[in-house]
């Protein structure tokens, strides 16, 4: 199925997708971080060069894994963890040049939560959440043991206490967009696959329709049309002469002396040489030539198109090829056939054709047999 061997490209056209989300990420940060600068939130000697280069480094890296493949053999081929623990590592060090402008800074951490809602489970996004307050934690105890003075601790408490019940928050609602999102993704698989199984059985009951369809117009000992078929043919056909002129000839064909055959050679025998009629009419006709088993040993054959000279010719080759047959294990035996044609004529019913070609095998088998008679 089509959907299913591209499932693995569409879903790395999603990864790469994301990664550029957070590379745009990254320079909308960067700018804002230039701009802090300039206006003197952030601490003038930032270096704002190194970390944002090397950070987008590492993310340029991860895009290179994704884009050729090689990280769909990783356990977590999108590499959503290394990619928020890097954003997190570099929020971290942006708070520590911020200033006074700490609190809003920290808001910054929740966009890198946010990748993570929709790639990882809630225990991934609790670790995720506790690196978060590691980093956050040991910054500011290295601070405070760097310049103690600095440090005021009912800010620090404070900025510690909204931080955790961010995250707090993100887990719990980020682990039930992460349920949502995994549950559509299963209904859709399984639609995919009931959609996969209708079309298969689809098929089957087409085949089988179809199987179905060649069953009932055909018969079965000689594969030829069958009766009730060549009946509806001939009508179809009579009608379109009626309304282009076009030609159409009817030859009745039955077998010689068939009774005798059966009763010489027995029941099954004579099956085998109308088998055998049937194989010797399909490779003298041609595939526009409509034959049918009309009963017993009796043939029906409609022509559609050719001069009344043309089909004679057809039938003669036909009469003779079958007169021609050898049968195994028989020498000497032969079958003939007589056959009686008639030609459309304007007004002509199907009954009224019949009938001139019933006349004419009558006379066809009156005159001798094995010979083809014209109404
Ligand atoms: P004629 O030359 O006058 O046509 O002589 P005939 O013996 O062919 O005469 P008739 O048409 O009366 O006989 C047809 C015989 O064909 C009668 C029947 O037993 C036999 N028959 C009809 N259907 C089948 C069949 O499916 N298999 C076999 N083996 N014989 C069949
Ligand atoms: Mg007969
Ligand atoms: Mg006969």
């Amino acid at each position: 199925m089509p959907h299913h061997s591209t499932a693995p490209d569409h879903r790395r056209t999603l990864r790469l997708r994301r990664q550029q989300m957070a590379i745009y990420s990254y320079l909308l940060v960067w700018g804002g971080v230039m701009l802090g600068i300039e206006i003197g939130y952030f601490d003038p000697y930032t270096p704002h060069w190194w970390l944002f280069g090397t950070t987008l480094a590492a993310n340029g890296a991860i895009f290179l894994l994704i884009r050729s493949g090689l990280s769909e053999r990783l356990n977590d081929p999108s590499l959503t963890i290394p990619q928020m623990m890097i954003g997190i590592i570099l929020i971290t060090a942006l708070l520590h040049y911020s200033r006074e402008l700490r609190g809003g800074i920290m808001a910054i951490y929740f966009m890198a939560m946010t990748f993570g809602v929709f790639a990882l489970p809630r225990q991934r996004m609790m670790l995720m959440a506790l690196f978060v307050i590691g980093c956050f934690i040991t910054l500011e105890v290295w601070e405070y043991l760097d310049a103690p003075e600095s440090k005021i601790i009912s800010l620090s408490i404070g900025h510690f206490g909204i931080l955790a019940m961010g995250l707090a928050w993100f887990v719990y609602v980020g682990g039930h967009i992460h349920n949502l999102q995994q549950r559509s993704n299963e209904q859709r698989s399984s639609l995919q696959a009931q959609q996969r199984h209708l079309e298969r059985v689809n098929q089957q009951l087409h085949d089988a329709m179809a199987r179905l369809e060649e069953v009932a117009i055909r018969d079965s000992l000689t594969g030829l049309f069958n009766r009730r078929h060549f009946m509806e043919r001939i009508e179809e056909e009579l009608a379109r002469s009626d309304r282009h002129q076009t030609p159409l000839h009817l030859a009745l064909i039955d077998l010689d002396h068939f009774k005798q055959i059966n009763d010489t050679w027995g029941h099954q025998a004579g099956d085998q040489v109308l088998a055998r009629f049937a194989e010797t009419a399909r490779s003298t006709l041609r595939r526009a030539d409509l034959v049918a088993r009309y009963g017993g040993e009796e043939f029906v054959i409609l022509f559609t198109d050719g001069s009344p000279e043309d089909i004679r010719h057809v039938l003669e080759r036909l009469r003779s090829a079958l007169s021609a047959l050898h049968f195994n294990g028989r020498p000497g035996f032969s079958v003939t056939l007589s056959a009686g044609l008639a030609s459309w004529r304007p007004d002509d019913t199907v009954d009224s054709l019949f009938q001139r070609a019933d006349d004419a095998l009558y006379r066809a088998k009156e005159t001798g047999r094995n010979r083809l008679v014209e109404a």
